[in-house]
């Protein structure tokens, strides 16, 4: 048997590690990103941490904007799915399987294919892609809706879901569902409800 002192140890250990390996993936995906012709910031030069008009060239700039959101519900999601995976595998494991996850969909959702799909599809004609910084700060939604989802367990995950879904579609006429929605079925309706308002 480990003593209480060991056992506390060896959880510091664990926990350092899990740090570090969150920071290497996020390092990872912006050095992708980088090379693959990401900026870093919005090229308007400003310093506001945040941007809240979806329809403005600053939307998927900056570090904060309505998509935060979205990528929270991400880890809402990716908590409730890895949920399912049997129970040997451990919860740090769980964790950075939703980092890697999270991290690999930021990378193509930056593609020249998506890009491509947003722009002529739905909303975003003026998108070309997340800077850096707002994909990293996307990762730290996915992250934060994770572990909140840990936090609340299954039935008020789900209420907390469809609460921001609806605040989403009423404030930004635009949520994670319809989002995905646009980009696998582009809807001319949609598109013109969402634009004129
Ligand atoms: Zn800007």
């Amino acid at each position: 048997m480990l003593t209480e002192e060991q056992q506390k140890e060896i959880a510091a250990t664990d926990s350092r590690r899990l740090r570090l390996s969150t920071v290497a993936v996020s390092m990872a995906m912006a050095i992708i990103l980088h090379l693959t012709g990401q900026p870093l910031w919005c090229k308007c030069g400003g310093l506001s941490p945040w941007s809240w008009d979806i329809w403005s060239s600053h939307n998927s700039q900056h570090f904060v904007d309505p998509y935060f959101f979205t990528h929270v519900l991400h880890g809402v999601v990716l908590w409730g799915l890895l949920y399912w995976l049997p129970r040997r595998v451990s919860e740090p494991s769980r964790f950075l399987t939703a980092v890697v996850l999270e991290a690999g969909w930021e990378i193509l959702e930056n593609s020249p294919m998506i890009i491509e799909r947003y722009r002529a599809a739905t909303i975003s004609k003026d998108y070309f892609g997340d800077s850096i910084i707002n994909s990293a700060g996307d990762l730290i939604a996915c992250i934060v809706g994770y572990l909140l989802a840990r936090q609340l367990g299954f039935r008020r995950s789900m209420v907390f879901f469809l609460l921001t879904e609806l605040i989403l579609l009423i404030t930004i006429r635009d949520c994670l569902i319809l989002n995905v929605y646009m980009l696998a079925y582009p809807s001319e309706v949609i598109k013109n409800w969402q634009t004129h308002g």
